[in-house]
């Protein structure tokens, strides 16, 4: 095990805890908890690929600014049709919302409450955010009843991201040289599959890949789902034009960016 605080893992699992709390002993104040899903991709991709990509972007993130990175929330919340091609799609496993936010809760207030000052949520699963924001919320609550923060600069704080809203307009124009289509039907297309070609090609089978136009919902949600909405592969747009260059430049300017924008809110560690 390497033993210099710059070589440690960035990985708290992988971490012993008497090294965790020397780290915090030291100044270590940032932990950052990813956020994704299990739901599936289409025909080329993991159905985990949404706490694959925020895990590895959240390391990316962590090493840059000394921070360490929780496990991933592996399970997410309902897949939604517009934004994910439905919960009903086999190969997508969900929390409902008192679930995540039960969980999430925990997790936040336990770090805070054990000494950490900021968490970080960063979110890869575009249906969890408004209830990470509750979790995070209530979590403050509850350590405020057990008289802990309660305002002011030293207190325990929450931030919460998704990695996508970290993507630059000059990134945009290099990724989607034809037009972007929203990230809300950027499920299985050319974002994910691209950041997958870079991070973790060996999961990615891009000679299943299916080209299809970019699917045209309805502005209203309805439920039950109407199935055949969905289109045939499980995408929402097509991952026509993925390369891993286009990963790279992605993950590289999304990862710097994010960690400068954390360091210049929460400090170095
Ligand atoms: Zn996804
Ligand atoms: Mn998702």
């Amino acid at each position: 095990m390497p033993d210099t605080a710059a070589q440690q893992p960035v990985r708290l699992a992988h971490l012993d805890a008497h090294r965790f709390r020397d780290w915090m002993a030291r100044g270590g104040s940032t932990v950052i908890v990813p956020a994704g899903a299990f739901e599936q991709h289409g025909p080329h991709l993991p159905m985990g690929t949404d706490a694959l990509l925020s895990a590895t972007i959240a390391e990316a993130v962590a090493a840059r600014m000394g921070a360490k990175v929780a496990e991933p929330f592996s399970y997410g919340y309902k897949s939604q049709q517009k934004s994910g091609g439905g919960d009903h799609l086999p190969g997508t496993i969900s929390l409902d919302a008192a679930a995540l936010i039960a969980q999430a809760r925990c997790v936040i207030a336990g770090f805070l409450s054990q000494g950490v000052a900021n968490v970080v949520v960063l979110n890869g699963h575009f249906e969890n955010y408004q209830f990470l924001y509750e979790a995070a919320d209530l979590a403050l609550g509850d350590l405020r009843a057990d008289g802990i923060g309660g305002g002011g600069g030293s207190a325990p704080s929450v931030l919460l991201l998704s990695y996508w809203d970290y993507v630059s307009e000059g990134t945009l124009a290099e990724v989607y040289p034809d037009g972007f289509p929203g990230w809300d039907i950027e499920h299985g297309g050319v974002l994910e599959t691209s950041l997958m070609l870079h991070l973790h090609p060996e999961l990615v089978g891009m000679e299943r890949a299916v080209s299809h136009p970019p699917a045209s919902l309805p502005r209203f949600d309805r439920l039950p789902v109407v199935a055949e909405r969905t289109p045939e592969t499980g995408c929402l747009s097509a991952p026509d034009g993925s390369d891993a260059r286009k990963g790279e430049l992605l993950f590289e300017q999304v990862a710097e960016d994010l960690a400068a924008d954390l360091r210049q809110e929460l400090g170095t560690a």
